[in-house]
């Protein structure tokens, strides 16, 4: 079997076998770009390698050698030539990118006599050993798994005693100490000498590669990114090129365009006299790649027009790392360029107008899930900010939280709800569970390519990088920015889109959508077929959704209204009512009430369907908690207080327990409220026409839809259907006003779904209550799974997702499959949607779509986002 494939016999294509660095590599070696000659061990090879119980799989080390003397060729260097030797890198490179999750060792092939050569072949002995120490520390680092942080602290040590500051500054003499302690160091840690063999390197450090697949953090990443654990990595061995040359020499890493904002310019840094990690490392400051054209105008040319070309060639945003070896330009990858919502809009809509992509492309270049970041709070511009500090501007967006330092801290703080800026020095991908719990990073040091920007970006979480005023102080836990000292614990707020930290929480606003944004979502809007609606409850609600995009409302909650300071009472008298009179007579006070609510909702969706549920909640909801009645009781009684309290107190206690129920969720509620108590829904009924007529009188179109909750049986919904026509039919002969309406029910009981064709001779519509569906299917109480045990069926693969998120597809999805076809069968023309929180979460849209409902209906924040998701649902 093929396991060892060259560059040019790769291609784009092949990322699943090549992995996605190896495969571009190729591809840019076929399309003719400098590429430094390599070849690919394939994700293959690694799969069997976890299936040998990681060894590697029989004929692949032959495969490898045969190629390296292919490589030795191309590069006329030998491996291990004490006069011209032969260095590779060895990459690891999965078929999806986890940037810094696994492991590289560059300068491999050094010892103690190549490096001699490798001083003399390039005239500069400080250059050869700083190779040197390099490829100690990283062979020593991923393969000989000795910790970074011991390499780094003789490194620190030298520079102190030389009294210099940066690494460049150290001289052979210096470097030459290092490494001899480095060699010391892996002698006494491994308990024999460092490998002096390059071919016993090489495979060390393939292995090494292979093995990193599993190591901690990127079997976190890959949880967090669900990214399958099957795939594997290849490893890629690749002759080296030099950044370290000296000044005519560089290293960096650049993006075709601005991943944060979108804007269509270069975008990167790089140093000079400086090698592979040296940049995101956050080593020195490098500098911005602007500054490329003054210090080196054809290096820079030459790399412009190279960004061009990949850009036209993946048409798309590309995030690219180069060397420069004495003025000659190096590509050492390209891969798609990760970015915040802002800039893949932004990139999109530019695209196509650059007609690079066309407008259904542009719609599934934007990620539905990841506009939510552009759905957030900003903050306030008007607000006088006192500003501590200022970083740069690595990934959008702003927040408030309290001052961490330790990523395992935030962890734990994170944990119990607590809102955290993670603040460090700089970030590394050990950090990465601190980045999750944290609302936002602040680091003191590295660009806007470090780790942690790269991170956040990817997260979706506000950055603030390079912020060198602030100092931190782990031992003392605390910062100072100036004279400003702010401790562990503090509040501070950082704006990812400026860069500024200020003390304390800041004051933010609500977003708008960008002209580019609200330009894809009318592409989107000509491109799906399902229609958006919003769930509200109020008219600011339902304004809010409508300035979203919003073709209805598909889900009104009548009991907030129920709930209102100064209602509660007389909802309570109705509920305590001793007869149907006195029930009759709360109702009335309610009525206008009511009938107020339903005309702002209804007049602000003019000329749109607004579907009103009658009450749902069972009726214990409206009165005290029983604990809290007894307390008072008892209390009245002691005190020997006002004896007609004490006697309403008592008998309310009385209805309370009498009300309570061991399963308030299966219990007294919805449609069986309706059965029972059917003046309730007569007077909802009532308010919502009298709402109606009032609106007809003043010229305005309303659409209202009311529809029956809770419904497992058609003889409840044909019951209650009768309630409200009459109603209609009264309020229409009272008023002389003729309108149209429409009832239908929620299909949220698995009865409801299995009898679908029965209950829709008896609606005109459906809207799927998933959040219920979810729950009475799988007989998982929400509240109670979510808190206690369905985080561990996601880890342990039991369900791929909480099904109150990402909705169930072969559980709850064939329920309601089964409800669309049989509902349909009944009655063809039945207008069928959903009202779950699903309606507002893309991959659940997805499916919407396929079963082919009318409209998704969603929290009024997530309509762009289900506008979107649709269209890509129907590309
Ligand atoms: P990662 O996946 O963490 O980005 P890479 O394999 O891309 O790791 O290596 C990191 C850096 O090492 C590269 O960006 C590049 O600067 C440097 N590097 C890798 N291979 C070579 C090479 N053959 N010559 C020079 N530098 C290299
Ligand atoms: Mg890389
Ligand atoms: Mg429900």
């Amino acid at each position: 079997k093929k396991y060892v494939y060259l560059f040019e016999e790769g291609g784009a294509g092949m990322k699943n076998l090549l992995g996605g660095k190896g495969a571009n590599l190729a591809e840019m070696t076929n399309i003719g770009l400098p590429v430094p000659p390599g070849l690919i061990i394939t994700t293959e090879a690694c799969n069997e390698f976890y299936v040998h119980d990681r060894q590697f799989p029989p004929g692949m080390e032959a495969q490898v050698r045969e190629k390296i003397a292919v490589l030795e060729e191309k590069a006329g260097k030998k491996f291990g030539d004490p006069a011209n030797p032969l260095l590779v890198s060895v990459r690891s490179g999965a078929p999806i990118s986890m940037p810094g999750m696994m492991d590289t060792v560059l300068n491999l092939g050094l010892n103690d006599r190549t490096v001699e050569g490798l001083a003399k072949a390039a005239d500069n002995r400080r250059f050869a050993l700083d190779c040197y120490r390099r490829f100690l520390n990283m062979f020593g680092d991923v393969v000989l798994g000795i910790e970074h942080a011991r390499f780094e602290h003789i490194l620190e040590n030298r520079k102190e005693a030389r009294g210099v500051k940066y690494d460049h500054e150290l001289t052979a003499e210096d470097l030459q100490l290092v490494v001899q302690e480095y060699k010391q160091l892996i002698e006494r840690e491994t308990g024999r000498p460092f490998p002096q063999e390059p071919v016993e390197q090489m495979f060390a450090a393939i292995y090494a590669v292979f093995n990193s697949w599993n190591n901690d953090r990127a079997i976190v990443y890959r949880k967090i990114n669900k990214i399958p654990d099957d795939l594997g990595t290849a490893v890629n061995v690749q002759v080296m090129v030099f950044g370290n040359l000296g000044d005519d020499c560089g290293t960096g890493v650049a993006f075709t365009r601005n991943p944060s904002t979108g804007e269509n310019k270069l975008y990167g840094e790089y140093l000079i006299n400086a090698q592979g990690e040296d940049v995101v490392a956050g080593i020195r400051t490098p500098q911005s790649i602007d500054k490329l054209k003054e210090e080196m105008s054809a290096v820079y040319e030459q790399f412009a027009a190279t960004c061009e070309r990949l850009e036209k060639h993946y048409r798309n945003m590309q995030d690219i790392e180069f060397t420069i070896e004495r003025g000659k330009l190096y590509m050492l990858q390209t891969r798609t360029g990760k970015r915040t919502a802002q800039a893949a809009v932004k990139i999109a809509v530019d695209m196509v107008e650059e007609g690079l992509i066309t407008k259904e492309e542009a719609v599934l270049r934007v990620e539905a899930a990841q506009l939510d970041q552009l759905l957030h709070r900003r903050i306030d511009p008007n607000a006088r900010l006192e500003v501590i500090a200022k970083g740069l501007p690595a990934s959008p967006g702003a927040a408030s939280g309290q001052v961490v330092f330790d990523a395992d801290e935030a962890e734990k703080l994170g944990a119990q709800g607590e809102k955290l800026i993670l603040v460090r020095t700089e970030t590394t991908p050990d950090d990465i569970h601190g980045i999750v719990a944290a609302q936002g990073v602040l680091t003191s040091r590295g660009g806007m390519t470090s780790h942690a920007a790269v991170v956040a970006r990817g997260m979706g979480k506000p950055c603030v990088s390079g912020c060198e005023a602030v100092r931190i102080d782990y031992d003392a836990q605390e910062f100072h920015a100036g004279s400003l000292v702010v401790k562990k614990g503090d509040l501070i707020s950082i704006d990812g889109a400026t860069g500024q930290v200020m003390l304390g929480r800041v004051p933010m606003i609500d977003p708008e959508l960008s002209d580019e944004f609200q330009e894809l979502l009318r592409w989107a809007d000509g491109i799906r077929t399902m229609s958006v609606r919003a769930n509200a409850d109020t008219p600011e609600d339902a304004a809010k959704a409508r300035s979203f995009g919003a073709e209805g409302i598909g889900l009104t909650r009548t009991e907030h209204m129920f709930m209102a300071q100064d209602r509660l009472p007389i909802v309570q008298e109705m509920i305590l009512a001793g007869s149907l009179e006195e029930r009759r007579a709360a109702l009335d006070k309610l009525l206008p009430m009511q009938q107020g609510d339903f005309y702002g909702i209804l007049k602000a969706m003019e000329g749109l369907p607004v579907t009103i549920r009658l009450l749902d909640p069972p009726l214990h909801e409206f009165l005290p908690n029983a604990e809290e009645l007894l307390v008072e009781i008892t209390r009245l009684r002691l005190t020997g207080g006002d004896p007609a309290e004490l006697k309403a107190k008592e008998s309310l206690l009385k209805k309370v327990r009498a009300l309570s129920e061991f399963n308030p969720m299966l219990g007294h509620r919805g449609c069986r409220l309706g059965i029972t108590f059917p003046e309730v829904y007569a007077m909802q009924a009532r308010a919502i026409f009298q709402a109606t007529v009032q609106l007809v009188k003043e010229g305005c179109q309303v659409i209202p839809e009311v529809e029956i909750p809770l419904v497992g049986e058609v003889k409840e919904l044909a019951i209650l259907r009768r309630v409200v026509e009459e109603e209609a039919e009264k309020v229409i002969k009272e008023s002389g006003v003729k309108f149209a309406y429409s009832v239908g029910t929620m299909i949220e009981i698995p009865r409801a779904a299995l009898l679908a064709d029965e209950i829709a001779q008896e609606a005109e519509f459906f809207s799927f209550g998933t959040n219920d569906l979810t729950q009475t299917t799988f007989g998982f109480s929400r509240d109670d799974a979510e808190g206690k045990f369905l985080h561990e069926y996601v880890e342990k693969k039991i369900l791929p997702d909480d099904p109150f998120v990402v909705l169930d597809r072969r559980g709850v999805g064939k329920l309601m499959h089964m409800a669309v076809d049989l509902g349909r069968r009944a009655k063809p023309d039945l207008f069928i949607g959903i009202c779950g929180e699903h309606g507002g979460e893309p991959d659940s849209i997805e499916f919407c779509h396929q079963i082919g409902l009318n409209y998704v209906s969603c929290s009024p924040y997530r309509v762009p986002i289900a506008r979107l998701a649709a269209a890509q649902a129907k590309v």
